[in-house]
Parts: C-alpha cells; structure tokens; sequence
C-alpha cells in the first residue's frame, strides 16, 4: 500500500471503533486507514454500561441498541441478598458483533478499511510514521493504536491483579430466571482469589451465566472448572454461546509517544476496578471532540483518568490484592449502606464529591485504613 495516510487506526475493536464514528463527522478532510489483524470477526463480546441521569447516553450518541435493560440488581454472599431497584438509572447490555457491525456501518465511504493487516512494529521517523505490517510497510502522519499491549513492567509490583471470566449464554428447560432482576455479584467463598458469578437474565429461560475472578495469577483452566461447577446447578442446559477474557486491573497506562496515540484497554480506557471501558471510551471521546488530530495538539488526545478516582481504586485494589477474602464484605456493605445511586455515577467514572463522600462512609473502615496504609507503607 503506497499512499500516505493523515491517519492510521490499528484495531477494529470497541475503541477504535466508538472513536472513528464520531470523528469522522467533524474531520472529513483528513484519509483513514483502518486496519485490522483478523480476517473475520470473531468476536464474543456483550458490553454492558450504566445509564441514566448525568451519565452519557451512550445509545442516543452512538446510535446503538440495547438487547436488554435492568432496572433491579442484586449483589450476594452467603444467604445475604441485597436487592436495590436502580431507577432513573438502568444497566444496559449491548450484544458485540451487532455493535461492532453498527458502529463500522457508521464509518463506511468515510474511511478505508482493511482486514488481515497483523502489525509487527512501528517505527517512529522524523515527519511521519512507519507501520510494519504481515503485507508491507504503511506510511502515516499520526497513529490511533488499540493493541492490548501492556509491558511486564507495568504489571511487575503489587496490587497487580487481573479480572478473568468465562461466560456462556443457556438455555434450561425449566424457567428459572427472572429477566428484571440482574445479579451483578454472586460471591463464593475463595481465600485466594474473589470469586463471582455474574448472570444477565435475558428471558425466564435465557441467561448469561459468567464466573469471574480477580486473582493474581489467573489461568482460564481453572475458572472453567469452577464454571462447569456453577452451570452443573442449573441441570438440564444447552450452550448458545461462549465469552471469555482476562482484563488488566492495573493503573500503568500507556502514553502518547511522538504521533503515536495509545487507546482502549493499554491506555487505561478500563476502569482498574472494574474492568469496565465503555463509558470510559465515550468520556474520553467526548473530551476530544470538536479537535482534529494535529502535531501542534496531540497531547490533548491523551487519555487522563480522573486522579481522585484513580487514588481511590489502588487503595480499592491493593484491598483485594492482600485480603481477597475480605471483598465480598466489602462489596456488600457498599452495595447495602450506600445509595445506589451514587455507587451507579461512582462505577461510570461520574461521581459527585457527595457521592464518594457516601461511598468512602459506606466502606468497612478498618479494613480501607489497612489497604491505605499497606499502600504508602511498603
Ligand atoms: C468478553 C469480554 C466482555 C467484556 N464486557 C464488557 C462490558 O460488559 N462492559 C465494558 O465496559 N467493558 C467490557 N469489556 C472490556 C472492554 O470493553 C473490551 O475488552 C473492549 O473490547 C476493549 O476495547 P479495545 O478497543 O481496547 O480492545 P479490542 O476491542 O480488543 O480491540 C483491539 C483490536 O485490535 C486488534 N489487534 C490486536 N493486535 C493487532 C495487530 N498486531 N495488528 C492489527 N490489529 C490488531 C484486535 O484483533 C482487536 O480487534 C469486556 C471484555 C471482554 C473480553
């Protein structure tokens, strides 16, 4: 491919691709290429978000749709139910092959688009950029890069942990499910690691049932063990589809270098505690638009997580890191004692500062303080 591009995105994922729709609108003038490693998609994804009042809607600006809402949600352990019913606010889940598919429709005629690109290197030289790829070399003036690369580095000190999950949608014979009533964290017993069983109700039949750890040393093998355990309670089921994934849950981030702008997961698009990024891809977008991206005004295209937030998830995940047995009460006394509201605004990167007021009061103290202090004092 000979011809010089403004603009090369690497990655036809969920950030590459919430980006490209809206910035498209506003710099026509400027060629993107987009490339993509994988010939076909195959993906396996479901997003889900908050939304709701001071939250972006994320279906009105993307013009996406939703394949269910939720408007209660539950968080257990033991024999302790909380329950909270979350209006105005709703959990929204988004199937990902039609959002992925929707979002490029949005793109197409407006920018080039190539599948079976895997890139190998990229080399910064002194008025443009080099991007080795599986099929030759491209040149461009800036690149949006969203390859999950994060550096041993990154993860080398404590609290490193990582979130792992597998997931499958089933089918039962017997209705079982309730479809408005979300479980967002079923906690198991675990003295190593938190364990959880997520499960998004889609009909009194249809659910994903996902078994999530946040462990250190996560191995895919294992949770499915513990998976197979999980869905065995749920006798007689068929197997529709299948999710997996290992999220980081880390605050090192990768930075702009030179023209090279890092997005998605290995810039720290995903809330450490969380593993969320949908919300955190549409904050950054929106705090992006309006610019064309230029040597004189990168940085701005730097991905800056609030800091207060940011602060208060190392002392969240250095918790979890030493007393992983102690999570489940933490999370249920959260989810009992403070307004769901604010927990809501809190996880979508939005709160108030009454809001983590209420969260940090709802805390078990002793156990924050110890986190706290296992932090600053190595
Ligand atoms: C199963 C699963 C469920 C999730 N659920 C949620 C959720 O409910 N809510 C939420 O907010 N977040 C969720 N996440 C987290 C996050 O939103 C997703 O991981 C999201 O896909 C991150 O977007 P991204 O653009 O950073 O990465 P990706 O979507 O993975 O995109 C990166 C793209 O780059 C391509 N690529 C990689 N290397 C190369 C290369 N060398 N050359 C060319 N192309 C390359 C990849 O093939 C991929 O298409 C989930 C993640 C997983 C894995």
């Amino acid at each position: 491919m000979n011809k010089k591009f403004d603009i090369v995105v690497i990655g036809a994922g969920l950030s590459s691709l919430m980006f490209l729709s809206r910035y498209i609108h506003n710099n026509k003038n400027q060629s993107i290429l987009l490339i993509e490693k994988n010939k076909k998609r195959n993906i396996n994804q479901t997003f889900c978000i908050w939304q709701g009042p001071d939250l972006i809607d994320i279906k009105k600006l993307y013009n996406l749709r939703a394949r269910h809402v939720w408007n209660k949600i539950r968080v257990s352990y033991g024999d302790e139910n909380v329950d909270k019913d979350i209006a105005p606010y709703s959990y929204e889940c988004f199937d990902g092959n039609e959002t992925l598919t929707n979002l490029l429709n949005q793109c197409k005629g407006k920018i080039t688009f190539r599948r079976g690109l895997d890139v190998k290197k990229i080399k910064n030289h002194k008025d443009s950029v080099e991007i080795i790829t599986s099929k030759g070399s491209i040149k461009t003036k800036y690149v949006i890069d969203s390859r999950n690369k994060i550096s041993k580095k990154q993860y080398a000190y404590a609290p490193n942990l990582h979130q792992a999950f597998i997931g499958n949608e089933i089918i039962v014979e017997k209705e079982k499910f309730n479809p408005d009533l979300l479980t967002l964290m079923k906690f198991s017993r675990n003295k190593k690691d938190i364990e959880f069983t997520y499960i998004l109700p889609f009909s009194k039949k249809k659910a994903l049932v996902e078994t999530t750890l946040f462990a250190k040393n996560p191995s895919l093998n294992n949770i499915q063990k513990i998976h197979n355990q999980s869905l065995i309670k749920h006798s007689k089921f068929r197997s529709i589809k299948k999710e997996s994934g290992i999220l980081p849950m880390i605050l090192g981030r990768n930075y702009i270098d030179n023209n090279i702008i890092p997005i998605g997961l290995s810039a720290g698009m995903a809330r450490p505690s969380t593993g969320y990024s949908m919300m955190r891809i549409a904050q950054w977008i929106n705090s992006i638009e309006n610019h064309k991206i230029e040597s004189d005004n990168i940085k701005r295209f730097e991905f800056r997580p609030n800091k207060l937030l940011e602060w208060f998830d190392s002392i969240f995940l250095t918790v979890c890191y030493f007393w992983p047995q102690k999570a489940p009460i933490l999370f249920m006394r959260l989810f009992s004692n403070a307004d769901i509201k604010s927990i809501i605004r809190f996880m979508s990167d939005a709160p108030t500062i009454r809001d983590i007021i209420f969260i940090i009061l709802s805390m078990p103290k002793k156990l924050m303080i110890h986190g706290l202090i296992k932090k600053y004092v190595k």
